[in-house]
């Protein structure tokens, strides 16, 4: 089981000492987080480590899942959408499915009977506090954005919003002027003894990179992330035309692709005709399998990390990158300029600007020395901002100061 002392040797033995210290007041107290998967989405990796690292520092913590049916995952993904600005059709039909499966969930969950604190993650469980007795404060845990929301869609889920004690946002642009109800602010972070974080040796890294043909003989330039327009991967490989005309390097694009996104498979479609000569040459090499090692090897080995975004919630690929020392190159959008100061703890370029974006790789790519430090100050600043022991640190002073 994962402790929080396995950290000790990241962040320091008086961090580790004070999470524990902090953890005192609540000792006996148990909460409950719940969102909608185990698996799959930045959600439950995240869950994954934060439940034992709670448990560990005292506090029983429990993880439940809302179970749905493929109809209402359509449903609160548009909702998903919408809340980010997308339009929707709204209608009773889609309303009702919705509060139906949280209701049937209520009945037989059972979640509030013996909770200090209920913890709700993004919209699929929002309304389940609709159909409880309050005993206790509840949490709305919204990793979306909701700067810009549909507003009829906003305005269906204030229903539920309304009831909470507190609503935790990425970042405070997130916000909605209205939000009806008391918020703060976790950033959103990375686990650094997960397998796609943990160090691994020179062996496993070609391995890995060997069993999915990526050749190490040149230099790697590496964009991991869905096939998906705003992560431009049409862009990536304008950029990479270019680096090449100056230095020989090899571009990887790795990006999981559900067989049930055909958005995904036709942007895929479009990047492979549109570098078939380089990929015939094993000079761009795609890769659409999920493998956590993978990311991880690809990204220890790179000596440039792409997020080319065209627009960006936190973007975690950069802080994955940051973490593991590299010169990261990366638009100027969303969660992005948090992670990277310019030129200190990585490189910011304009998310449009296939020249601007080039010239910056071919820099990086003849300045090692250059990259490396840039590389080790953005790996700093991940160690102090954005690591599962600082999210364990937010969740026990929102529970000292509420429970
Ligand atoms: N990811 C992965 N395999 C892939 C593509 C992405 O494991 O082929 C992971 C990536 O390492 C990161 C997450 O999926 O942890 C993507 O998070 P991010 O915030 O970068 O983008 P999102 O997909 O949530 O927009």
């Amino acid at each position: 089981m994962k402790r929080l002392s396995d950290y000790r040797a990241i962040v320091g033995d008086e961090t580790i000492s004070t999470l524990y210290r902090t953890a005192r007041k609540l000792y006996g107290k148990k909460i409950l987080q719940i969102n909608s998967t185990y698996v799959g989405g930045g959600v439950a990796e995240i869950l994954n480590s934060l439940t034992p690292l709670l448990v560990d520092a005292g506090v029983e913590s429990d993880w439940r899942i809302l179970n749905g049916n493929p109809d209402f995952f359509n449903i609160t993904k548009k909702f998903h959408n919408a809340l980010q600005g997308d339009k929707i059709n709204l209608t009773d039909i889609k309303k009702s499915l919705y509060l139906e499966a949280n209701q049937d969930f209520s009945v037989y969950a059972h979640i509030n009977q013996s909770y200090d604190g209920v913890v709700v993650h993004d919209p699929q469980p929002l309304p389940l506090i609709q159909f409880y007795k309050k005993r206790q404060p509840w949490f709305w845990r919204c990793h979306v954005d909701l700067s810009h929301p549909n507003l009829e869609v906003w305005d269906f889920l204030k229903t539920y919003i309304v009831r909470y004690d507190r609503v935790i946002l990425s970042d405070e642009s997130y916000r909605k002027n209205d939000l009806p109800a008391d918020y703060c602010i976790f950033a959103p972070v990375i686990d650094p003894l997960s397998n796609k974080n943990k160090e691994l040796s020179d062996r496993d890294i070609s391995k890995y990179l060997k069993k999915f043909n990526v050749r190490e003989d040149k230099p790697i330039i590496t964009q991991i992330s869905r096939f998906d327009k705003f992560k431009d991967p049409l862009g990536v490989i304008k950029v990479f035309e270019k680096v090449r005309q100056e230095i020989d390097c090899r571009l990887v694009l790795c990006g999981s692709m559900a067989a049930d996104d055909p958005e995904g498979v036709q942007i895929y479609e479009k990047v492979k005709n549109r570098a078939e000569s380089f990929i015939k040459k094993g000079d761009i090499v795609l890769i659409t399998s999920e493998n956590n090692i993978l990311v991880n090897a690809l990204q220890r080995r790179s000596a440039v990390i792409l997020q080319k975004s065209l627009k960006e919630g936190f973007g975690l690929t950069v802080t994955e990158g940051l973490w593991k020392a590299k010169a990261v190159v990366a638009a100027n959008v969303g969660g992005i300029p948090l992670q990277i100061i310019d030129e200190q703890t990585g490189f910011l370029v304009d998310p449009t600007d296939i020249d601007q974006t080039a010239r910056t790789v071919v820099r990086v790519l003849q300045d090692p020395e250059m990259a490396g430090k840039v590389g080790r100050q953005g790996r700093e600043h991940v160690r102090k901002n954005f690591l599962v022991t600082r999210l364990v640190s937010d969740y026990l002073r929102l529970f000292n100061e509420t429970l």
